[in-house]
Protein backbone atom coordinates (compact mmCIF):
# COMPACT_ATOMS: atom_id res chain seq x y z
CA UNK A 1 0.00 0.00 0.00
CA UNK A 2 1.37 3.38 -1.08
CA UNK A 3 1.23 5.66 2.00
CA UNK A 4 -0.02 9.26 1.52
CA UNK A 5 2.39 11.82 2.58
CA UNK A 6 1.35 14.77 4.90
CA UNK A 7 2.75 17.89 3.55
CA UNK A 8 0.68 19.64 6.30
CA UNK A 9 -1.46 19.04 8.47
CA UNK A 10 -5.08 17.85 8.31
CA UNK A 11 -7.20 19.31 11.56
CA UNK A 12 -3.90 19.28 13.63
CA UNK A 13 -2.72 15.61 12.42
CA UNK A 14 -0.10 13.78 10.11
CA UNK A 15 -0.73 10.29 9.40
CA UNK A 16 -4.33 8.87 8.13
CA UNK A 17 -4.07 6.24 11.79
CA UNK A 18 -5.33 3.69 9.24
CA UNK A 19 -3.52 0.27 9.55
CA UNK A 20 -0.71 0.18 11.42
CA UNK A 21 0.07 4.34 10.72
CA UNK A 22 -0.30 6.89 13.32
CA UNK A 23 -2.24 10.49 13.63
CA UNK A 24 0.91 12.34 14.77
CA UNK A 25 0.26 16.03 16.22
CA UNK A 26 -3.24 17.29 17.93
CA UNK A 27 -3.48 19.91 20.58
CA UNK A 28 -3.65 18.48 23.66
CA UNK A 29 -3.37 21.47 25.65
CA UNK A 30 -5.12 22.44 29.01
CA UNK A 31 -8.69 24.20 27.77
CA UNK A 32 -7.74 27.70 29.05
CA UNK A 33 -5.61 27.90 25.94
CA UNK A 34 -7.92 26.68 23.00
CA UNK A 35 -9.00 30.38 22.63
CA UNK A 36 -5.64 31.49 22.67
CA UNK A 37 -4.85 28.25 20.30
CA UNK A 38 -7.96 29.27 18.50
CA UNK A 39 -7.46 32.75 17.49
CA UNK A 40 -3.71 31.58 16.61
CA UNK A 41 -5.38 29.32 13.83
CA UNK A 42 -7.44 32.10 12.30
CA UNK A 43 -4.66 34.50 12.16
CA UNK A 44 -1.98 31.77 10.54
CA UNK A 45 -5.20 31.33 7.94
CA UNK A 46 -5.57 35.19 7.61
CA UNK A 47 -1.93 36.52 7.25
CA UNK A 48 0.95 33.66 6.64
CA UNK A 49 -1.72 31.70 3.88
CA UNK A 50 -3.37 34.68 2.37
CA UNK A 51 -2.31 37.83 2.96
CA UNK A 52 -0.95 39.17 0.23
CA UNK A 53 0.33 42.29 2.38
CA UNK A 54 2.06 39.91 4.60
CA UNK A 55 3.77 37.69 2.37
CA UNK A 56 5.04 40.93 0.89
CA UNK A 57 6.50 42.40 4.36
CA UNK A 58 7.94 39.11 5.21
CA UNK A 59 10.10 38.61 1.81
CA UNK A 60 11.41 42.21 2.44
CA UNK A 61 12.63 41.69 6.03
CA UNK A 62 14.20 38.05 4.92
CA UNK A 63 15.63 40.07 1.68
CA UNK A 64 16.84 43.06 4.23
CA UNK A 65 16.84 42.00 7.65
CA UNK A 66 17.84 38.67 7.55
CA UNK A 67 20.03 38.72 4.39
CA UNK A 68 18.15 35.94 2.46
CA UNK A 69 18.85 33.86 0.31
CA UNK A 70 21.45 32.59 1.93
CA UNK A 71 24.16 30.65 -0.85
CA UNK A 72 23.86 27.55 -2.06
CA UNK A 73 27.65 26.83 -2.14
CA UNK A 74 29.38 23.82 -4.41
CA UNK A 75 31.66 21.91 -2.33
CA UNK A 76 34.34 21.73 -4.39
CA UNK A 77 37.04 20.37 -2.62
CA UNK A 78 34.70 18.00 -0.49
CA UNK A 79 33.12 16.82 -3.64
CA UNK A 80 36.68 15.64 -4.93
CA UNK A 81 37.99 13.71 -2.03
CA UNK A 82 33.98 12.45 -1.72
CA UNK A 83 33.45 11.32 -5.13
CA UNK A 84 30.32 12.62 -5.22
CA UNK A 85 28.54 16.56 -6.02
CA UNK A 86 28.50 17.90 -2.23
CA UNK A 87 26.33 21.25 -2.38
CA UNK A 88 25.99 23.03 0.98
CA UNK A 89 23.01 24.92 1.81
CA UNK A 90 24.60 28.17 4.72
CA UNK A 91 22.09 28.93 6.72
CA UNK A 92 24.69 29.92 9.10
CA UNK A 93 25.09 33.48 6.85
CA UNK A 94 21.35 34.47 7.82
CA UNK A 95 21.43 36.98 10.72
CA UNK A 96 21.72 35.97 14.33
CA UNK A 97 24.16 32.52 12.78
CA UNK A 98 21.28 29.87 12.14
CA UNK A 99 17.82 29.49 10.56
CA UNK A 100 15.72 30.30 13.68
CA UNK A 101 15.69 33.37 12.40
CA UNK A 102 13.50 32.79 9.91
CA UNK A 103 10.36 31.28 11.96
CA UNK A 104 11.29 34.34 14.74
CA UNK A 105 10.60 36.82 12.33
CA UNK A 106 7.76 35.38 10.69
CA UNK A 107 5.75 34.88 14.28
CA UNK A 108 6.39 38.50 15.81
CA UNK A 109 5.96 40.03 12.26
CA UNK A 110 1.86 37.84 13.06
CA UNK A 111 1.69 38.88 16.41
CA UNK A 112 2.31 42.53 15.36
CA UNK A 113 -0.58 41.85 12.87
CA UNK A 114 -3.03 40.65 15.21
CA UNK A 115 -2.54 43.92 17.40
CA UNK A 116 0.00 41.98 19.96
CA UNK A 117 2.08 44.08 22.02
CA UNK A 118 4.15 41.63 24.06
CA UNK A 119 6.23 38.33 22.59
CA UNK A 120 6.84 35.58 25.22
CA UNK A 121 9.38 32.60 24.30
CA UNK A 122 11.09 29.88 25.74
CA UNK A 123 14.57 28.91 24.86
CA UNK A 124 17.16 26.19 25.84
CA UNK A 125 20.65 26.59 24.61
CA UNK A 126 19.91 30.63 23.84
CA UNK A 127 19.34 30.56 20.27
CA UNK A 128 15.63 30.68 19.76
CA UNK A 129 15.78 33.26 22.43
CA UNK A 130 18.26 35.15 20.59
CA UNK A 131 16.18 34.60 17.12
CA UNK A 132 13.47 35.87 18.63
CA UNK A 133 15.13 39.16 20.62
CA UNK A 134 16.59 40.23 17.57
CA UNK A 135 13.20 40.24 15.86
CA UNK A 136 11.45 41.70 18.62
CA UNK A 137 14.57 44.73 18.79
CA UNK A 138 13.56 44.68 14.64
CA UNK A 139 9.35 45.21 15.22
CA UNK A 140 9.79 47.12 18.50
CA UNK A 141 8.05 44.46 20.49
CA UNK A 142 8.07 43.51 23.97
CA UNK A 143 10.55 40.78 24.74
CA UNK A 144 10.36 38.10 27.32
CA UNK A 145 12.73 34.91 27.10
CA UNK A 146 12.04 31.94 29.73
CA UNK A 147 15.07 29.88 30.26
CA UNK A 148 15.96 27.43 32.58
CA UNK A 149 17.62 28.63 35.72
CA UNK A 150 20.98 25.73 34.50
CA UNK A 151 20.49 26.95 31.45
CA UNK A 152 21.00 30.85 32.05
CA UNK A 153 24.41 29.38 33.81
CA UNK A 154 25.55 27.17 30.87
CA UNK A 155 24.98 29.67 28.03
CA UNK A 156 26.26 32.94 29.51
CA UNK A 157 27.19 34.48 25.81
CA UNK A 158 23.76 33.65 24.26
CA UNK A 159 22.17 35.60 27.80
CA UNK A 160 24.59 38.44 27.26
CA UNK A 161 23.10 38.90 23.77
CA UNK A 162 19.65 38.80 24.29
CA UNK A 163 19.82 41.33 27.15
CA UNK A 164 22.31 43.45 24.54
CA UNK A 165 18.99 42.96 22.21
CA UNK A 166 16.53 44.16 24.80
CA UNK A 167 14.68 41.29 25.35
CA UNK A 168 14.28 40.59 29.57
CA UNK A 169 15.43 36.72 30.27
CA UNK A 170 13.80 34.97 33.00
CA UNK A 171 15.01 32.45 34.55
CA UNK A 172 13.10 29.77 35.89
CA UNK A 173 13.91 27.48 38.50
CA UNK A 174 11.52 24.47 38.38
CA UNK A 175 11.90 20.79 37.51
CA UNK A 176 15.15 20.23 35.78
CA UNK A 177 15.91 23.91 35.63
CA UNK A 178 16.50 23.37 31.30
CA UNK A 179 14.42 24.08 27.74
CA UNK A 180 11.27 21.39 29.20
CA UNK A 181 10.85 23.45 32.40
CA UNK A 182 11.19 26.90 30.02
CA UNK A 183 8.50 25.73 27.56
CA UNK A 184 6.01 24.46 30.67
CA UNK A 185 6.68 27.79 32.37
CA UNK A 186 6.21 29.66 29.11
CA UNK A 187 2.82 27.78 28.34
CA UNK A 188 1.66 29.07 31.86
CA UNK A 189 2.34 32.78 31.36
CA UNK A 190 0.32 32.30 28.33
CA UNK A 191 -2.25 30.71 29.85
CA UNK A 192 -2.25 33.53 32.13
CA UNK A 193 -1.94 36.28 29.60
CA UNK A 194 -2.86 36.34 25.86
CA UNK A 195 -4.94 39.59 25.20
CA UNK A 196 -1.85 40.93 24.15
CA UNK A 197 1.01 38.18 24.47
CA UNK A 198 1.93 36.32 21.90
CA UNK A 199 4.15 32.93 22.59
CA UNK A 200 7.11 32.48 19.65
CA UNK A 201 7.49 28.22 19.62
CA UNK A 202 10.90 28.03 17.94
CA UNK A 203 10.57 24.40 16.28
CA UNK A 204 8.13 22.47 14.09
CA UNK A 205 6.63 21.19 17.68
CA UNK A 206 4.17 21.62 20.15
CA UNK A 207 0.33 21.85 19.91
CA UNK A 208 -1.45 22.73 16.42
CA UNK A 209 -0.86 25.00 14.58
CA UNK A 210 2.35 25.74 15.57
CA UNK A 211 4.17 22.50 13.44
CA UNK A 212 2.57 24.06 10.39
CA UNK A 213 3.22 27.40 11.08
CA UNK A 214 7.55 26.95 11.80
CA UNK A 215 7.27 24.50 8.92
CA UNK A 216 6.06 27.43 6.38
CA UNK A 217 7.75 29.39 7.45
CA UNK A 218 10.95 27.31 7.39
CA UNK A 219 9.95 26.60 3.67
CA UNK A 220 11.57 29.53 2.22
CA UNK A 221 14.91 27.58 2.39
CA UNK A 222 14.01 24.62 -0.16
CA UNK A 223 11.86 27.38 -1.73
CA UNK A 224 15.17 29.05 -2.39
CA UNK A 225 16.97 26.09 -3.39
CA UNK A 226 14.44 24.98 -5.63
CA UNK A 227 15.65 28.32 -7.60
CA UNK A 228 19.18 28.03 -6.69
CA UNK A 229 20.10 24.23 -8.05
CA UNK A 230 19.27 25.55 -11.55
CA UNK A 231 22.97 27.67 -11.67
CA UNK A 232 24.13 23.92 -11.18
CA UNK A 233 22.23 21.27 -12.68
CA UNK A 234 18.89 20.75 -14.54
CA UNK A 235 16.36 18.81 -12.37
CA UNK A 236 16.45 18.16 -8.86
CA UNK A 237 19.24 16.85 -6.30
CA UNK A 238 19.85 13.15 -5.86
CA UNK A 239 19.87 13.32 -1.90
CA UNK A 240 19.17 16.05 0.89
CA UNK A 241 20.43 16.14 4.39
CA UNK A 242 19.81 17.87 7.14
CA UNK A 243 20.23 17.34 11.46
CA UNK A 244 17.09 16.62 13.35
CA UNK A 245 16.15 18.41 16.20
CA UNK A 246 12.45 19.83 16.91
CA UNK A 247 12.79 18.97 12.99
CA UNK A 248 12.27 23.29 11.83
CA UNK A 249 15.53 23.03 9.89
CA UNK A 250 14.95 19.69 8.06
CA UNK A 251 11.24 20.53 7.24
CA UNK A 252 12.09 24.24 6.04
CA UNK A 253 14.65 22.42 3.69
CA UNK A 254 12.54 18.96 2.57
CA UNK A 255 9.19 20.96 2.17
CA UNK A 256 9.75 21.81 -1.20
CA UNK A 257 10.69 17.96 -2.01
CA UNK A 258 8.51 16.10 -0.15
CA UNK A 259 6.36 14.77 -3.10
CA UNK A 260 9.50 14.24 -5.37
CA UNK A 261 11.62 10.97 -5.44
CA UNK A 262 14.68 13.03 -3.79
CA UNK A 263 16.57 10.55 -0.89
CA UNK A 264 15.78 12.40 2.00
CA UNK A 265 17.68 11.68 5.43
CA UNK A 266 17.88 13.28 8.60
CA UNK A 267 20.23 12.94 11.04
CA UNK A 268 19.87 13.41 14.95
CA UNK A 269 22.45 12.92 18.16
CA UNK A 270 24.37 9.67 18.49
CA UNK A 271 25.75 11.51 21.73
CA UNK A 272 28.20 9.20 23.23
CA UNK A 273 26.36 6.40 22.44
CA UNK A 274 23.43 4.13 23.13
CA UNK A 275 22.74 4.25 26.35
CA UNK A 276 19.79 6.36 28.01
CA UNK A 277 20.99 10.05 28.64
CA UNK A 278 23.60 9.45 26.21
CA UNK A 279 22.11 10.62 23.15
CA UNK A 280 18.72 12.31 21.98
CA UNK A 281 18.23 9.80 18.91
CA UNK A 282 14.25 9.37 19.27
CA UNK A 283 14.32 7.27 15.75
CA UNK A 284 14.70 3.75 15.61
CA UNK A 285 15.11 3.91 19.53
CA UNK A 286 13.66 1.32 22.09
CA UNK A 287 13.25 4.11 24.57
CA UNK A 288 11.49 6.11 22.22
CA UNK A 289 8.03 5.82 22.88
CA UNK A 290 4.55 7.14 21.41
CA UNK A 291 3.60 9.65 24.01
CA UNK A 292 1.77 13.04 24.67
CA UNK A 293 4.15 15.85 25.54
CA UNK A 294 4.01 19.31 26.02
CA UNK A 295 0.94 19.71 23.78
CA UNK A 296 1.53 17.33 20.87
CA UNK A 297 2.17 13.19 20.03
CA UNK A 298 4.77 12.14 18.80
CA UNK A 299 7.79 10.17 19.64
CA UNK A 300 10.09 10.69 22.93
CA UNK A 301 12.31 9.61 24.67
CA UNK A 302 10.68 7.92 27.45
CA UNK A 303 9.95 5.47 30.32
CA UNK A 304 7.40 3.00 30.05
CA UNK A 305 5.31 5.39 32.10
CA UNK A 306 5.70 8.21 29.55
CA UNK A 307 7.81 10.57 31.70
CA UNK A 308 10.57 12.27 29.82
CA UNK A 309 13.93 10.88 30.07
CA UNK A 310 17.33 12.96 30.30
CA UNK A 311 19.18 13.57 26.66
CA UNK A 312 22.58 14.69 25.79
CA UNK A 313 24.20 16.28 22.99
CA UNK A 314 27.48 18.00 22.05
CA UNK A 315 25.17 20.29 19.92
CA UNK A 316 22.60 21.86 22.53
CA UNK A 317 20.23 22.66 19.45
CA UNK A 318 19.54 18.89 19.14
CA UNK A 319 19.56 17.88 22.94
CA UNK A 320 15.88 17.14 23.13
CA UNK A 321 13.44 14.31 24.29
CA UNK A 322 10.99 14.66 21.43
CA UNK A 323 10.59 14.82 17.51
CA UNK A 324 8.37 17.24 15.67
CA UNK A 325 5.03 15.20 14.54
CA UNK A 326 5.61 15.82 11.10
CA UNK A 327 8.96 14.06 11.07
CA UNK A 328 7.59 11.17 12.64
CA UNK A 329 5.09 10.52 9.82
CA UNK A 330 7.57 10.65 7.32
CA UNK A 331 9.70 8.28 9.14
CA UNK A 332 6.79 5.92 9.64
CA UNK A 333 5.78 6.07 6.25
CA UNK A 334 9.17 5.31 5.27
CA UNK A 335 9.71 8.92 3.14
CA UNK A 336 12.51 10.24 5.19
CA UNK A 337 15.17 7.99 6.71
CA UNK A 338 16.91 8.68 9.20
CA UNK A 339 20.64 8.08 10.82
CA UNK A 340 22.46 9.32 13.89
CA UNK A 341 25.84 10.95 14.52
CA UNK A 342 28.24 10.29 17.50
CA UNK A 343 29.38 13.36 19.09
CA UNK A 344 32.93 12.25 17.71
CA UNK A 345 32.01 11.80 14.29
CA UNK A 346 30.02 15.49 14.33
CA UNK A 347 33.58 17.00 15.46
CA UNK A 348 34.98 15.48 12.25
CA UNK A 349 32.82 16.57 9.85
CA UNK A 350 33.17 19.97 11.20
CA UNK A 351 37.06 19.77 10.81
CA UNK A 352 36.75 18.42 7.69
CA UNK A 353 34.54 21.08 5.91
CA UNK A 354 36.51 23.75 7.42
CA UNK A 355 39.63 22.87 5.87
CA UNK A 356 38.17 21.64 2.64
CA UNK A 357 36.01 24.30 2.23
CA UNK A 358 36.33 27.39 4.39
CA UNK A 359 33.08 27.15 6.62
CA UNK A 360 32.62 26.94 10.03
CA UNK A 361 29.55 24.97 10.83
CA UNK A 362 27.56 24.78 13.78
CA UNK A 363 27.91 21.65 15.83
CA UNK A 364 24.23 20.81 14.96
CA UNK A 365 24.81 21.09 11.68
CA UNK A 366 27.86 18.98 11.80
CA UNK A 367 25.63 16.19 12.26
CA UNK A 368 24.62 16.51 8.78
CA UNK A 369 27.64 16.68 7.67
CA UNK A 370 28.98 13.60 9.31
CA UNK A 371 25.79 11.98 7.90
CA UNK A 372 26.99 13.08 4.02
CA UNK A 373 30.27 11.57 5.15
CA UNK A 374 28.73 8.42 5.79
CA UNK A 375 26.43 8.67 2.90
CA UNK A 376 28.96 9.65 0.50
CA UNK A 377 30.63 6.12 0.95
CA UNK A 378 27.92 4.31 0.32
CA UNK A 379 27.09 5.83 -3.33
CA UNK A 380 29.13 7.46 -6.02
CA UNK A 381 28.68 10.93 -8.51
CA UNK A 382 25.45 11.74 -6.65
CA UNK A 383 24.41 15.33 -6.22
CA UNK A 384 23.93 15.42 -2.32
CA UNK A 385 22.79 18.87 -1.15
CA UNK A 386 23.37 19.52 2.78
CA UNK A 387 21.68 21.76 5.15
CA UNK A 388 24.39 23.42 7.26
CA UNK A 389 21.91 25.33 9.54
CA UNK A 390 23.57 27.75 11.23
CA UNK A 391 27.15 28.65 11.61
CA UNK A 392 30.26 27.10 14.33
CA UNK A 393 31.40 30.57 16.11
CA UNK A 394 28.73 30.18 18.97
CA UNK A 395 30.24 26.38 19.84
CA UNK A 396 33.78 27.95 20.38
CA UNK A 397 33.37 27.30 24.32
CA UNK A 398 32.55 23.98 23.29
CA UNK A 399 34.53 23.11 20.29
CA UNK A 400 37.56 24.34 21.92
CA UNK A 401 37.63 22.59 24.85
CA UNK A 402 36.96 19.01 22.87
CA UNK A 403 39.66 19.68 20.66
CA UNK A 404 42.52 21.87 22.16
CA UNK A 405 41.70 21.16 26.04
CA UNK A 406 45.43 22.67 27.39
CA UNK A 407 45.58 25.92 25.11
CA UNK A 408 41.82 27.09 25.90
CA UNK A 409 42.48 26.71 29.01
CA UNK A 410 45.21 28.77 29.39
CA UNK A 411 43.52 31.10 27.58
CA UNK A 412 40.54 31.32 30.22
CA UNK A 413 42.83 31.31 32.72
CA UNK A 414 45.08 34.40 31.54
CA UNK A 415 41.91 36.66 30.64
CA UNK A 416 40.86 35.73 34.14
CA UNK A 417 44.07 36.87 35.88
CA UNK A 418 43.71 40.03 33.74
CA UNK A 419 40.67 41.01 34.94
CA UNK A 420 41.75 40.36 38.41
CA UNK A 421 44.88 42.65 37.90
CA UNK A 422 42.72 45.16 36.23
CA UNK A 423 40.40 45.61 38.83
CA UNK A 424 43.18 45.50 41.84
CA UNK A 425 44.95 48.58 39.50
CA UNK A 426 41.71 50.39 39.79
CA UNK A 427 41.50 49.96 43.30
C1 LIG B 1 18.09 24.79 17.10
C2 LIG B 1 19.01 24.37 16.04
C3 LIG B 1 18.86 23.14 15.37
C4 LIG B 1 17.83 22.12 15.74
O1 LIG B 1 16.51 22.51 15.67
P1 LIG B 1 15.53 22.07 14.49
O2 LIG B 1 14.22 22.63 14.87
O3 LIG B 1 15.54 20.58 14.38
O4 LIG B 1 16.07 22.69 13.23
C5 LIG B 1 19.73 22.84 14.35
N1 LIG B 1 20.73 23.68 14.00
C6 LIG B 1 20.91 24.86 14.61
C7 LIG B 1 22.04 25.74 14.18
C8 LIG B 1 20.06 25.25 15.66
O5 LIG B 1 20.28 26.42 16.27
Amino acid sequence: MKHKIFLKSKKGFFGTSKGKEHAFGGQYMPEILYPALQELEEAYYKYVLNSKEFKRELRALYRDFIGRPTPLIYAKNASKILNNEIYLKFEGLANTGAHKINNAVGQVLLAKKMGKTRIIAETGAGQHGLATSAACAKLGMECVVFMGARDIKRQFPNVFNMELLGAKVVSVESGSQTLKDAVNEALREWSKESKNTFYVLGSTLGPYPYPDIVREFQSIISEEISRQTKNFFKGNPDIMIACVGGGSNSLGFFSHYLKSSVRLIGVEAGGRGKGIGENAARMDNPNAHLCIAQGYKSLFLSDKYGNLLETYSISAGLDYAGVGPQLAHLKEIGRVEFLSALDSEALEAMQFFAKTEGILAALESSHALAGALKIAKSVKGQKILVNISGRGDKDIFITAKALQKERWKEFLTREIEEMQNHHTKQN
